[in-house]
């Protein structure tokens, strides 16, 4: 049950926020469902609420020309989602808003990038857009290192977090318990140790070599220390990609000390300092992640079309909703810009693209308003994954309805 409105004002909420809207009942009358670009661009007109505005003036006109009974219940919901649009202040890119006459059924949530405006009144609220954030916003590991120091940093949804900071003292004797020293802090003290002047005595040369060595093996043990302390860390919270930068020696051995399952998850080495600043980080990371994303999206297409030859998956309109009906997906794979018209049976559900009678059982069928939407929450019904492409991946999906999936059997 729904205890109270909820405001979101962390990002790094929007998981809750989605399996609260997904779990919630159905709102009495209807759901509106309202999605604003709230970046900085479209900050100081205000155009997200005359986008707003506008667009709700225009669902109401429809409303009103169906002579709908929920009239009234949408012009409340409405005033009291401009309510809060006239008040709020935008911090991130985007706004998530959903809003009904039950004043408990009222959420509203930051979303970490620009979603594309759009406002719905419908029995159910509408949630791909906020599935294609989270599956856009992956968890992605970033180490900065240098044969002394290390800062380890979590991303998530377009914020970042300080997981830890490592000093190791080269200095000191240490028991092997407490070695190296861990610290929270971001200090970078100075006076490191410099070789001795070469050429003083005749045991020199060997003592240098000795010196470099004994470094090295300092180094390479902070190193390791550095891939022990990544290996807690995606225990702790399991990431997708790992970035490492830092000095290019230190980078290197640290990425050949790496346990496979960090290996198998380094991405790429980020041209930054092991004193970057948080936002420094974030900027080169998020570039890389989304880089990396377009990548991957377009292994997963070629992946797609492989399998579809072997039984493994499966292509097209047609044979998705095949495949959905009979709940054999595992991952639906669609185009962030998929639309069209499909049916659904009112007898036993199944989605169609027969425009007369159900394929099925012959029962009479009815027009799905929003495609991408009815997959979407069929295939989470499912345990299904979605995953939703974009760029020259969707273009290779292009040629397939944009739509595929992989299947179970
Ligand atoms: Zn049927």
């Amino acid at each position: 049950m729904i205890q109270a409105q909820i405001i979101y004002d962390d990002v790094r909420e929007l998981p809750n926020a989605f399996t609260f809207l997904q779990d919630a009942p159905p709102a009495s009358g209807g759901v509106l469902s309202v999605f604003l670009d709230t970046s900085f661009r479209r900050v100081p007109g205000r155009d997200y609420l005359v986008f707003f505005r506008n667009s709700t003036r225009a669902v109401r006109t429809e409303l009103a020309a169906s002579e709908s009974d929920q009239l009234k219940d949408f012009d409340l919901a409405v005033e009291r989602a401009e309510e809060f649009v006239l008040h709020f202040a935008p911090r991130h890119p985007g706004l998530a808003l959903y809003a009904s006459v039950d004043p408990e059924y009222f959420v509203a949530v930051p979303l970490p990038g620009r979603p594309v405006q759009d406002v719905a009144w419908g029995q159910q609220p509408v949630l791909t857009p906020l599935i294609e954030m989270m599956d856009e916003y992956e968890h992605v590991a970033v180490a900065l290192v240098d044969k002394r120091e290390a800062r380890l940093f979590m991303t998530y949804l377009g914020a970042i977090d300080l997981y830890e900071s490592i000093e190791s003292d080269s200095t000191g004797k240490h028991a092997a318990g407490d070695f190296p020293r861990r610290t929270r802090s971001t200090g970078i003290r100075g006076g490191r140790s410099t070789p001795g002047k070469a050429g003083m005595i005749a045991w020199s040369g060997m003592g240098q070599s000795r010196q470099r060595r004994r470094h090295e093996e300092f180094a390479m043990q902070h190193l390791r220390d550095v891939a022990q302390a990544l290996m807690q860390m995606m225990h702790e919270q399991p990431f997708d990609r790992l970035l490492l930068a830092g000095t290019e020696e230190a980078v290197d051995m640290l990425r050949n000390n790496l346990p496979q399952p960090l290996k198998a998850r380094f991405a790429e080495s980020l041209p930054l300092p092991v004193t970057a600043s948080e936002s420094e980080v974030l900027t080169a990371a998020l570039e890389a992640s989304e880089r990396r994303e377009r990548e991957a999206e377009v292994e997963t297409i070629e992946r797609l079309v492989e399998r579809t030859g072997t039984g493994g998956a499966v292509l097209g309109l047609e044979e998705t909703l095949n495949a959905v009906n009979d709940g054999r997906v595992d991952t639906l794979v669609m185009n962030s810009n998929l639309s069209g018209a499909v049916s659904m049976c009112g007898n036993c559900g199944r989605l169609t693209t027969s425009t007369s009678t159900c394929p099925s059982c012959g029962s009479e069928i009815e027009e799905v308003p929003d495609l991408r939407e009815r997959l979407a929450l069929d295939v989470l019904d499912q345990s299904g994954r979605i995953e939703i492409v974009e760029g020259p991946a969707a273009d290779l999906l292009d040629s397939h309805d944009g739509l595929g999936a992989f299947v179970r059997y």
